[in-house]
């Protein structure tokens, strides 16, 4: 650990460690727009094998693989399916209609953070010139930390299949979703035509995501890439650390789960605190707005930093223990009390 933060804002401010930086420091490399990069090469086929994919694509983050994905499945005048709470929706600067003239259809998610099928079904515009053409289903699990019911998914993309449309998945932490379901990654992707990894989150690599799909998709996926200036030149240095991360860092993702199953409990013992019950590594507490301010001072001075806000979101990941956890727990009571 290069510092002594306590650092719970989100599952992406890990540090690569000792092992990862050794597989970096030692990884072949080469020029990977010509393809000629064997380490990015063997994480790209490792993460296709991995999720039952023919073949898969490297890329600098998770915007980067959602948004190839949206313009390899639909064009100018296109539409896509998503949820207002979605991350290709809300929180990717409206990537698809800026560079790809893609039109967003936001249908509003479930406390569940499913989209319900009959809303889905309802969003699917006939084939008239007034509307934009649906092409595709996109869905995100886990979502704001909660995991898609697998017969939920089932349902979902074989409705969207049988309409005509396409399905992605945003599974920037689906590995957490798996892990919590004791399912292989392959089945937890089962029903998606792509599906979007972040390399970069709870798994613990310092940067990238993959992008899994058919091969002709992945063709396509690598043209958008070079123009979003995601091609890369010795990209298997990072790659590297992406492929240490799917070996090594995917079942102790359970470690992260229960870390953030017992802080909860911990902060739900505070009188007047309210907690969502975490399925996997994120959960939110209620804060009242007065106490947003000094309660986000009291927790800076002990070295904790959190995603301050009414909705103050917890994210457990590699670089947070026990330990550290009592202590955050010990700080909420102690302002609180
Ligand atoms: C983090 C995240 C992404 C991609 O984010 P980048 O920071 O661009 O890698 C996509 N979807 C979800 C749900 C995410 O949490």
């Amino acid at each position: 650990m290069t510092n002594e933060w306590i650092d719970l804002r989100s599952d992406t401010v890990t540090q690569p460690g000792a092992a990862m930086r050794d597989a970096m420091a030692s990884a072949p490399v080469g020029d990977d727009v010509y393809g000629d990069d064997p380490t990015v090469n063997r994480l790209q086929q490792h993460a296709a094998e991995l999720f039952g994919y023919e073949a898969a694509l490297f890329a600098p983050s998770g915007t980067q693989t959602n948004l190839i994905a949206l313009l390899a499945h639909c064009g100018r005048g296109d539409e896509y399916l998503v949820g207002q709470e979605a991350h290709t929706f809300r929180y990717e600067g409206g990537g698809a209609a800026v560079l790809g003239s893609i039109q967003p259809q936001p249908i509003a998610n479930q406390p569940d953070g499913s989209l319900a099928l009959a809303d889905i079904a309802a969003q699917i515009k006939p084939r008239d010139i007034h509307f934009a053409r649906t092409k595709l289903l996109a869905l995100e699990n886990t979502i704001g930390g909660r995991v898609l019911p697998r017969e939920y998914v089932a349902q979902a993309t074989t409705l969207a299949h049988e309409r005509g449309l396409a399905t992605h998945l945003d599974g920037a932490r689906i590995c957490n979703a798996a892990v919590k379901q004791g399912i292989a990654l392959r089945d937890a992707v089962a029903g998606f035509d792509s599906v979007s990894v972040c390399l970069s989150k709870g798994l613990g690599a310092p940067v990238g995501s993959v992008l899994c799909g058919s091969r002709e998709l992945i063709e396509e996926g690598k043209r958008w890439r070079k123009m979003l200036g995601g091609g890369m030149r010795q990209a298997g240095i990072i790659a590297a650390a992406g492929l240490y991360a799917l070996q090594h860092n995917v079942q102790r993702l359970a470690e992260d789960h229960d870390n953030a199953a017992f802080l909860a409990a911990e902060l739900a013992k505070i009188p007047g605190l309210t907690v969502s019950t975490p399925q996997t590594n994120i959960f939110y507490v209620d804060v009242p707005a007065e106490h947003c301010a000094p309660l986000a001072k009291a927790l800076a001075d002990e070295c904790i930093r959190v995603s301050m806000g009414p909705k103050l979101r917890l994210v457990t990941h590699l670089n947070v223990n026990r330990a550290q956890l009592r202590k955050v727990a010990d700080a909420f009571a102690r302002y609180f009390a």
